[in-house]
């Protein structure tokens, strides 16, 4: 794996899955939560003006180059970074979970979304525990209850799927009240994984 920086941004470059599945493996086994977010080029280009984003974003533990913007961007800094998608990170983190027997819990979407999306999971890989899931449409002072549920129902890894930039400011903002290992913002990936 290699660090590779983009307008500032530090980017983790993997060369297989492999290697991505080993340093999830080892977030699975710290006491504290770590995130994953997958920056694509609109997402770079609000960086420069929203100093909050950039913020976050560099605190981020992983970010995955989400489409084929940031490998321009690199190209034209002469830097060669592979690319990743959420939905392929998504797909990689759940068989890991199968495999494992690492719980899970999904936040986001619409309700109608992502119950579709839990019932293709579930035949997809039947042996994923599911700790919980929930839709993205709540209030701001719904969030604490949404923490405390995450946290008993025992899941370590969490999806969040709110859309840019929302998803990626409210993992950071909760990332030290999670008791997941792993907190990972993935877009419309439900959408997509839901039909
Ligand atoms: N979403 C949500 N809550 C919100 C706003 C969006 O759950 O308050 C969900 C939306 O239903 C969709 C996902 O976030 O499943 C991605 O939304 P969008 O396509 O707008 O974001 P982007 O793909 O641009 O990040």
């Amino acid at each position: 794996m290699q660090i590779i920086k983009i307008f500032g941004i530090k980017f983790s470059s993997y060369d297989n899955m492999n290697e991505f599945r080993n340093h999830i493996k080892n977030f699975l086994s710290t006491d504290n939560c770590k995130s994953i977010f997958t920056p694509n080029a609109e997402m770079i280009a609000r960086t420069v003006e929203d100093k909050s984003f950039r913020e976050v974003l560099k605190r981020s533990e992983v970010n995955l180059p989400d489409g084929v913007g940031i490998l321009l961007l690199a190209k034209k800094k002469g830097i060669r970074i592979n690319r990743f998608p959420g939905i392929e990170a998504m797909l990689e983190i759940l068989k890991l979970a199968e495999d494992l027997k690492i719980p899970i819990y999904f936040l986001g979407a619409k309700k109608e979304v992502v119950e579709s999306m839990v019932n293709r999971i579930k035949i997809r890989y039947p042996n994923l525990v599911i700790a919980g899931y929930r839709d993205g449409y709540f209030k701001r002072e719904e969030e604490e209850n949404i923490i405390s549920e995450i946290n008993n129902s025992g899941a370590k890894i969490l999806f969040v799927a709110l859309g840019f930039p929302k998803q990626e400011f409210f993992i950071d903002k909760y990332k030290d009240k999670l008791k997941v290992n792993i907190a990972i913002g993935v877009g419309g990936s439900f959408d997509v994984l839901s039909g």
